[in-house]
């Protein structure tokens, strides 16, 4: 049976950076379409100025943008550089799995099993810059990442090295009830308004899932550790913290349909789920404490600061307390 040992690096290095190309250009129509609740498979990519369908030689991942110079080729609409952004971080991210995860694998790790541990971590960090740009635009952390993670950590718990499926349940209830507790229940007693959303509970609820309570613990750390730098590094730059753009458009839509709604109970029920979205409801304010700053991204980017560190060698001493 061929194993690690038997295959070319250069061979399994350039497979996983243009799967992981691929990928990231798939991952743009995940940002897009998951919070907009629109199919992910059909239709096929199309431009978002004008709705025309793009073809595959205008599709290749970075090189079309840069080749194209940033506009769309049908209506020559400004194409966000977050197409390419996203497609380079994925690519880039398969690379450091190919070189951090994979290659600190047994050198007798049978093909297949490779295979599966590299698809299964593929996965997980893809997803993770999805829910990322996700909550930067919409400050939503969707369950089909958050709690599809966290089920498909329990459920390969016992084929990845270094893991069991006691360590991971129990990373998984501590990491939820670790951040749902103080920050949501407790926060909300003593302020009266929500502080950390459940969104973010179920996100270090998965990276106890994959990586046990050491996993859980690093994320909500390292997570809030960078979350306040680039916090007080938008206050320097911009003197303040903006809600983003499609969160104040939500709630202008939202609002008018409250006006519109034929009757006084349709507008008192439409009213109350607006009071009861934590996103929406509260008005963007100049106060710093009630900043509105999205902490999903950095806890994902924690998480996979964790899944690549955690596999070699200069950091496994810690993660295995
Ligand atoms: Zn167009």
């Amino acid at each position: 049976m061929v194993t690690l040992v038997d295959l070319p690096p250069a061979l399994i290095t350039t497979v996983a950076i243009v799967l992981g190309l691929v990928l990231g250009s798939f991952l743009n129509v995940v940002i897009y379409r998951v919070p907009r609740g629109t199919s992910l498979v059909w239709p096929g990519s199309s431009c978002p100025a004008c709705g025309k369908a793009i073809a595959a030689y205008d599709n290749i991942p970075v090189l079309s943008w840069l080749f194209l110079l940033g506009r769309a080729r049908c209506c020559k609409a400004r194409i966000s550089s977050r197409y390419p952004l996203v497609e380079a971080i994925a690519g880039l991210y398969a690379w450091s799995l190919v070189t951090m995860v994979v290659g600190d694998l047994p050198p007798d790790t049978l093909w297949w099993r490779l295979i599966i541990i590299f698809v299964l971590h593929l996965s997980l960090g893809l997803g993770l810059v999805a829910a990322a740009f996700i909550d930067l635009e919409h400050m939503i952390l969707p369950d089909g990442i958050t709690l599809g993670g966290t089920v498909i950590g329990v459920v390969t718990a016992a084929i990845r090295p270094g893991m069991d499926i006691k360590s991971s349940l129990l990373g998984a209830a501590l990491g939820f009830v670790g951040i749902w507790l103080p920050f949501d229940v407790l926060y909300r007693k003593i302020r009266g308004k929500v502080g950390m959303g459940l969104g973010d509970a179920k996100l270090v609820m998965l990276a106890g899932a994959w990586f046990g309570w050491q996993g859980a613990l690093f994320a909500l750390l390292a997570g809030s550790v960078q979350g306040t730098f680039a916090m007080i590094a938008v206050l320097v730059a911009r003197g303040r913290i903006d809600e983003p753009d499609a969160v104040v458009q939500e709630r202008r839509e939202r609002l008018e349909e409250v006006q519109r709604a034929a009757t006084i109970e349709e507008r008192e029920r439409l009213a109350q789920e607006i009071a009861a979205d934590p996103v929406l409801a509260q008005l963007p304010s100049e106060q710093l404490g009630s900043a509105k700053f999205a902490f999903g991204p950095f806890l994902a980017l924690s998480i996979i600061e964790f899944q690549l560190l955690s596999a070699t060698g200069f950091y496994r001493n810690w993660a295995n307390l």
